[in-house]
């Protein structure tokens, strides 16, 4: 299938190229991006143009920021092409529900990604805690803001969420493992003092599942979950959820790697006329926003 690329930035050239390239599935067909290009890939300013020209085009994958997604993801869905959302899926849970009603309406398929559950050891931890009841839980994920969003401003503006965007990956893993939902009971939320958005989050959900995210952290990052069952089974993701280990042992993981993973989902979809939109990760976060207590930081620059 031919797809396009909106959004060349650091996760479309990271991830989405190399992973679209490696699959037997897709053809790169055109880019709309204001700078970035694909080298050897028609490249275009402006989404309409893109579209008009390219009525082969079946699939838009968007790697733009959530804020500025949902007028290209409409446009995308009118026009009759299928559509990939990068994670959050959107700025508000409302206007990822008004993309799925346009695309039931057109007939056709809306992913919303999420890259983290696709992490290798994802589903052996669902497995090892399914049917099992969760006595106490904790995720940390404490990664460096400044060498994953390099002077991306926009995580700190309205809609961006700060620490919360690369916690919704956490939240997407800790959703898709629980053998039970599990909703917020509390929160802390430090914001910098020059700035919209948080860097650090405490969080305490029910089933005595906890979660920190810390975005100041230098060196080895941490991205971990461990859940420990009533019946004393303990379930460990690390490395992001790529490796788990039940009770001391390590347990065998998928091959494929978040991004081709989720491109191999997406052509699935497509090809069974599915939809997938899981709001779960960003129902969390919105809470979060909600519950909150907010505490000021000292000011962030890159
Ligand atoms: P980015 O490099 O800052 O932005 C991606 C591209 O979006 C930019 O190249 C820019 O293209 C376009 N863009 C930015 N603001 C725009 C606007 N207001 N209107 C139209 N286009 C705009 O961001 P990123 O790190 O790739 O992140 C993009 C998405 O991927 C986010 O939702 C993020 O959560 C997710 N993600 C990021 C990472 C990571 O490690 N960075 C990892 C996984 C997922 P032009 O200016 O060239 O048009």
């Amino acid at each position: 299938m031919k797809i396009a690329l909106v959004g060349i930035g650091k996760i479309a050239v990271d991830q989405h190229v190399p992973s679209i390239a490696a699959s037997d599935d897709w053809v790169i067909a055109a880019t709309v991006s204001r700078a970035g290009t694909v080298d050897g890939v028609p490249a275009f300013a402006d989404l309409d143009t893109m579209l008009a020209e390219n009525p082969d085009v079946e699939v838009v994958s968007l790697c733009l920021p959530p804020v500025p997604r949902f007028e290209y993801a409409a446009a995308c869905l009118r026009a009759g092409r299928h559509v990939m959302l990068e994670k959050p899926p959107g700025a508000t849970l409302a206007e990822v529900y008004a993309l799925e009603a346009i695309a039931k309406k057109a007939g056709v398929t809306l992913f919303a990604t999420w890259h983290s559950r696709m992490a290798k050891g994802v589903q052996a931890a669902k497995a090892a805690l399914a049917d099992k009841t969760v006595a106490t839980g904790h995720v940390d994920w404490k990664e460096n803001v400044r060498q994953w969003h390099p002077n991306q401003d926009w995580v700190f503006e309205p809609g961006g969420m700060g620490v919360l965007d690369p916690g919704i990956n956490a939240l997407s893993i800790m959703t898709e493992v629980l053998p039970s939902a599990v909703h917020l009971k509390s929160a802390v939320l430090q914001t910098p003092e020059n700035r919209q958005t948080p860097i650090r989050a405490e969080m305490e959900f029910t089933n005595n599942v906890t979660a920190s995210f810390d975005w100041l952290q230098e060196g080895s990052q941490t991205w971990e979950q461990k859940f420990t069952t009533t019946d004393g089974t303990i379930v460990h993701l690390s490395e992001g959820g790529n490796r788990c280990v039940v009770d001391g042992h390590e347990q065998e993981v998928n091959e494929l790697g978040e991004y081709p993973a989720l491109y191999a989902r997406m052509a699935e979809l497509v090809k069974n006329g599915q939809s997938d939109v899981d709001l779960s990760p960003m129902v969390h976060v919105s809470d979060i926003m909600t519950l909150a207590q907010r505490q000021i930081a000292p000011a962030f620059d890159w």
